[in-house]
């Protein structure tokens, strides 16, 4: 029989080092499993700013490489591999990975969320590059002083990066597939009144122009009804099409709202009693590297309150 331990953390961004190193520190020797891209979304920004304790900035992958080493000084088990499997219905708990199989009184669910993206040759090499796309104007606005920015979108995600990223930019131009836009009519109507915000409607983006500093110097757009192609000079490029939580291994075992995010209440509790969540598969709105490891030390906290309650 496999040996079943206290608490398996599934996931490796913010929220998921910071369950370990609570839970760690708890004595509880977590198991972390790092999935597919060790570190999460961070690991594909570059410079992050808005991290307190960092003053000076700090890169995304040094940030999350600073983080999985403090997890681990404190004796987490990290495990590679991607989650395929996992059975809530009945306790111990099991979480089946490409590799292994483990058996859990608790489990934190920390998988993240992935930005959806236009699929464009470069776009995520630009991305992690610095090269001036990003999925993420709260984290990179300030990096683009008085330049001229594009955002791709039309829902209210669009909308709000479009009003936040005129706090710097000399123009914004709103870029979308079609005439309609999903967004909330009141944030539109900011963004319409706004007058550093262009619309460009319906345009949709080809190419993204690189320059010979490796970054980002035009589009190539064209309009979906007319054909009609043009090139569109810019400086940054903000996609704002949606996110996806990392929660279809979680289907029919946890309840999730209708976009797949993890549903959470009383702190970090899922439906699962003895199965926490925290971070981007279950926070929509925030969506932070801090607010996703303080939502990690928050599940490890109630995760140990549980599993004490539970006489381990
Ligand atoms: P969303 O509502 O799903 O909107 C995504 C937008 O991206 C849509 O306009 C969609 O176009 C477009 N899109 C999708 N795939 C595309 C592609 N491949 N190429 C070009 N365009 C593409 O996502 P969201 O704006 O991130 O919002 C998600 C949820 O969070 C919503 O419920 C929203 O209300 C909420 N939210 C709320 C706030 C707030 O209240 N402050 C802020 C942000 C988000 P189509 O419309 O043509 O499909």
């Amino acid at each position: 029989m496999a040996a079943v331990h206290d608490v398996v953390i599934i996931g490796s961004g913010p929220a998921g080092y910071t369950a370990a190193l609570y839970t760690a520190r708890a004595n509880l020797k977590p198991v972390l499993i790092e999935g597919m891209q060790p570190g999460g979304q961070l690991t594909i920004t570059s410079e992050v700013e808005n991290y307190p304790g960092y003053p000076g900035g700090v890169l995304g992958p040094k940030m999350m490489e600073d983080f999985r080493t403090q997890a681990q000084r404190f004796g987490t088990d990290l495990k590679i591999g991607l989650v395929t499997e996992v059975d809530f219905s009945r306790r111990p708990f099991t979480v089946r990975s490409e590799f292994d199989t483990f058996q859990a009184r608790a489990v934190i669910v920390c998988t993240g969320a992935s930005a959806r993206l236009l699929g464009l040759p470069k776009e995520s090499e630009l991305m992690r590059t610095g090269g001036g796309v990003s999925a993420c104007a709260t984290c990179d606005g300030a990096f683009f002083p008085d330049k001229e920015l594009v955002v791709v979108g039309g829902g209210d995600s669009a909308m709000e990066e479009a009003n936040f990223l005129t706090r710097y930019a000399r123009k914004v131009t709103l870029i979308h597939r079609r005439d309609g836009f999903r967004a909330s009519k009141i944030m539109l109507e900011r963004v319409r009144k706004n007058r550093k915000i262009a619309f460009k409607v319906p345009s949709v983006v080809e190419e993204i122009r690189v320059g010979g500093d490796g970054k980002i110097r035009g589009l190539l757009l064209s309009n979906p009804e007319s054909g009609k192609r043009e090139e569109f000079p810019c400086q940054g490029l903000f996609v704002a099409i949606g996110h996806e939580p990392n929660s279809k291994v979680f289907e029919g075992m946890l309840a999730r709202d209708e976009q797949g995010y993890v549903l959470v209440k009383n702190g970090t509790h899922t439906s699962v009693e003895g199965v926490f969540a925290a971070g981007d598969v279950c926070d929509k709105r925030y969506r932070q590297a801090v607010t996703a490891a303080g939502m990690g030390c928050m599940a490890a906290i109630d995760c140990e309150r549980w599993l004490e309650a539970q006489g381990r």
